[in-house]
């Protein structure tokens, strides 16, 4: 008796405490089910802060870290992770019919490349395997550059390559030399990305088949098996010109190619002895898809055939540590960034005259 008396009186005297405690407690559990289903009131939401400051400061901390968590909970991020693109694109074809219309424009062409930015392009769906810099030595052939694109474009594009065009076009009136160009290339292109891979490519050579992989390996490859010109046979075994693969690595290695080569001839099989010396292999992809057209054209006035070059390539052993990407002068005139490549011009003027 004495005890229920004590309760009695005890619940008496405290009963106003434990009636806000108990409505305290109601409105915090309704608060705490509003943010769990994950509706934002702003209301309650600041009801519930306030409450919660009067309960505690570290408490209030706690349950907005915990709210800001449930929110983004499901929400995609802005740029998922990409996974690496597969090691054979799903876009291939294989082998396509080339036609080189005689009324194409430029226009056309960047407008039916317009994820291309700036001689630039990545896949959208993937990270590319390689990053790959496709060098052009250019003088005077317009119309070649521009069927080369219209092709190279979409079909590096089904390769989901990572890549960036340049052009390296030579001013003056010097002989043409197209293993200086490819240099030039080389090294300024690396001043604007750490391309893994480099393709040294012809302008008037256009790829048939897409399964001609344009990325690089362990060891350097030859892409131009055959060409409709020769009947799609091997010029020889030493063959190594018209379109090069070589990773950045490979080509440092050997040095570059000569910078002595001015008119046709001669610094393709240079670059070959360079690769051989440095125990590397030359590679080739298979004969069916290693197919190129040559677009027909006249040798052009300032590459006339290099009667030096068997000469040269003697010496190859004992000059090429001295004279390659390390002795390579020349005056760059301007880097333009075009819609579909990169446009390097140089001058090589303290050089040979074109007779
Ligand atoms: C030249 C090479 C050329 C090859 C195929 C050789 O005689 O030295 O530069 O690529 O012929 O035309």
């Amino acid at each position: 008796m004495a005890i229920s008396l004590y309760v009695f009186h005890f619940f008496n005297k405290f009963k106003v405490f434990l009636l806000v405690t108990l409505c305290l407690m109601m409105l915090w559990a309704a608060f705490s089910y509003f943010v769990d289903s994950g509706q934002t009131i702003p209301k309650l939401k600041s009801v519930g802060e306030h409450f919660g400051k009067i309960i505690s400061l570290e408490k209030e901390e706690d349950s907005q870290k915990e709210e800001k968590m449930k929110i983004t909970e499901g929400v995609p991020a802005t740029k998922p992770p990409q996974g690496p693109c597969p090691a054979l694109s799903p876009y291939l074809r294989g082998a396509s019919k080339l036609t080189f219309s005689p009324s194409l424009t430029l226009e056309e062409v960047e407008k039916e490349n317009p994820q291309v930015a700036e001689g630039r392009y990545h896949p959208a769906e993937c990270s590319a395997l390689q990053r790959v810099a496709i060098l052009i030595p250019h003088r005077n052939r317009e119309r070649h550059l521009l069927y080369l694109l219209e092709h190279l474009h979409p079909f590096l594009q089904r390769q989901q390559l990572e890549y960036g065009i340049y052009v390296i076009h030579q001013a003056g009136s010097t002989k043409f030399n197209r293993a200086k160009l490819l240099n030039v290339g080389y090294l300024e292109a690396l001043k604007e990305e750490n391309w893994d891979c480099f393709i040294f490519h012809d302008v008037d050579l256009v790829p048939e088949n897409d399964f001609n992989i344009y990325m690089c390996d362990r060891q350097p490859k030859h892409l131009v098996v055959g060409r409709n010109s020769t009947g799609y046979r091997l010029r020889y075994q030493g063959y190594f010109g018209g379109v090069t693969a070589l990773t950045r690595d490979q080509f440092s290695m050997v040095n570059g190619f000569s910078n002595n080569y001015w008119g046709w001839g001669g610094e393709d099989d240079d670059l070959r002895i360079r690769v051989e010396m440095q125990k590397m292999r030359v590679m080739r992809p298979s004969a069916d898809v290693a197919r190129y057209t040559m677009i027909f054209h006249n040798r052009d006035h300032g590459n006339e055939e290099n009667r030096e070059r068997m000469k040269l390539l003697r010496q190859v052993s004992r000059t090429w540590k001295t004279d390659g990407l390390n002795s390579c002068s020349y005056r760059l005139l301007s880097v333009e960034h075009n819609p579909l490549y990169i446009n390097i011009t140089v001058d090589f003027s303290m050089q040979p005259k074109i007779s």
